[in-house]
């Protein structure tokens, strides 16, 4: 699992799956689940869609 650092989701191909990027992290802190974005109050505050996301990247 690896977190992409140009948009912070969690990756478990080579490239990430939203934005394309392969400069991916292997190190980083937390992991955010929106499971609801319509729902999600942590959805609307960081602006993050339906996914996992990394809360930091540490690399
Ligand atoms: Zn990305």
């Amino acid at each position: 699992m690896r977190a992409c650092k140009n948009c912070k989701a969690i990756v478990y191909e080579k490239k990430c799956h939203v934005c394309g990027s392969t400069n991916l992290a292997k190190k980083f802190s937390g992991l955010i689940i929106i499971l609801d974005e319509q729902n999600s109050i942590i959805s609307r505050k960081l602006n993050l869609k339906q996914g996992e996301w990394a809360a930091q990247i540490d690399e």
